[in-house]
């Protein structure tokens, strides 16, 4: 049978090998490190919210509750996800005009919220600082342990029959008559690709696609910084935390601690390939999540990480198309900080154009025809 071939082990190289593999696919994984240690590895929680989403992302949520609790089931005893709800708070008067149009927005688009007073939200979460004047309030989102549930799947993926070789690099793809033929390791090996080759390789997508297509994407990488507290058992966490107008995102952690993140940048270094954290985004995040819960004052802090890599996009959502000149080739990159939540709805489309040969309408939104490129004349 032919093999198809998937480039990077995070969440979706392992969510994409593991729904070919169910299938009956013979499919193989090369990660140029280890599974789980890009952005879908550290430490922490990643957001599944709906809430304050771009528009465009919107669809893809409608059904990311469910499915999200689907696949937790498959995983089995471990929940890797949870439904937490999420608050995304303001406090300026000149964001309520927008919190009502986006409210109406995301209802329209199938996506379950309301706007909440300020008593409301404190109702949800005790200690908000009094300047919260309103929050725009969605039940069914949540948060995921994204290190566990990328492993869990892989997993499962290699039971299913799928192959991972982690610490293979892949240097280039070689293209044929509109087909994508092989993959180039950087110790030399030629792989050939039987079936579809899947390019989910996030921060080195955009390398890969200019060395073997000449094509430049609108990408480029950044490390988000995350920070878990010391022990606070003074301090509850209900729900996913985010704000209109604050860098900041509030999450609980392991029972008794709290994660802040939300954006703040850390340094890469390209030699080591590590990233580092900045004392100045340390102390703008503790200062943002101070004044959204004013016990977060003073908090001591645990852990600090800024090692795992996001492509971000210019206009702040996923590539998601056609290898150029490939028939047989599909990548998707650029998740700018919110690619986890739409994994699931992601793969599984992706997964239906493969299958089917014709692009799914979902994803419309995200083809490279929005930058002015087309990526197969006859598409
Ligand atoms: C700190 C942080 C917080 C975030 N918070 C949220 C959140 O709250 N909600 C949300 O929805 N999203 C969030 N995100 C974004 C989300 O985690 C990512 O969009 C998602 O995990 C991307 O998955 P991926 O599989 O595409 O990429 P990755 O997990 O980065 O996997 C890509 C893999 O490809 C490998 N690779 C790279 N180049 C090659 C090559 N040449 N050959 C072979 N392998 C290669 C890498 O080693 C890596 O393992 C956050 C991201 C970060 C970093």
């Amino acid at each position: 049978m032919s093999e198809d071939i998937v480039i990077g082990a995070g969440v979706y190289g392992v969510l994409v090998a593991w729904a070919l593999a169910r299938r009956g696919r013979e499919v193989r994984v090369l990660e140029a490190r280890n599974i789980a240690s890009g952005a879908s590895g550290g430490p922490g929680r990643r957001g599944v919210r709906a809430n304050g989403r771009d528009l465009r992302e919107l669809a893809l949520m409608t059904q990311a509750p469910k499915a999200w609790l689907a696949l937790d089931e498959d995983l089995g005893a471990h929940h890797f996800y949870e439904r937490t709800g999420h608050l995304l708070l303001l406090e300026r008067e000149q964001d309520l005009a927008s919190a009502h149009a986006r409210v109406q927005m995301q209802q329209s688009q199938g996506i379950d919220c309301r706007l909440l007073a300020a008593q409301d939200c404190s109702r949800i979460q005790p200690g908000l600082t009094e300047n919260v004047s309103a929050a725009i309030y969605c039940d069914n989102d949540g948060v995921c342990d994204h290190d566990g549930f990328t492993r869990a799947v892989a997993r499962r993926a290699e039971e299913s029959g799928a192959i991972i070789e982690e610490n293979v690099p892949v240097a280039r793809i070689e293209v044929d008559g509109q087909m994508a033929t092989s993959v180039l390791t950087s110790d030399g090996r030629s792989i050939d690709v039987g079936g579809n080759l899947f390019l989910f390789a996030n921060s080195g997508t955009a390398a890969l696609v200019e060395s073997s297509f000449g094509l430049k994407l609108p990408i480029w990488n950044t490390c988000l910084q995350v920070m878990i507290t010391e022990p606070t058992p003074h301090i509850a966490i209900k729900t996913l935390i985010g704000h209109a107008h604050r860098t900041v995102s509030i999450k609980s952690h392991a029972g008794d601690r709290v994660m802040i993140s939300g954006g703040w940048p850390g340094n890469w270094d390209e030699a080591s390939q590590q990233g580092r954290v900045l004392s100045e985004s340390i102390s703008g995040n503790l200062a943002e999540a101070a004044a959204v819960l004013p016990s977060l004052n003073g908090i001591e802090i645990d852990q600090t990480n800024a090692g795992h890599l996001e492509a971000m996009c210019v206009d702040d959502i996923p590539v998601i198309d056609r290898l150029p000149d490939c028939r047989n080739g599909f990548f998707a990159a650029g998740w700018s900080g919110h690619g986890w939540a739409i994994a699931p709805a992601v793969v599984d489309l992706i997964v239906h154009w493969a299958e089917h040969d014709y692009p799914p309408a979902l994803l419309a939104p995200f083809s490279l025809q929005r930058f002015g490129v087309s990526v197969l004349p006859d598409q």
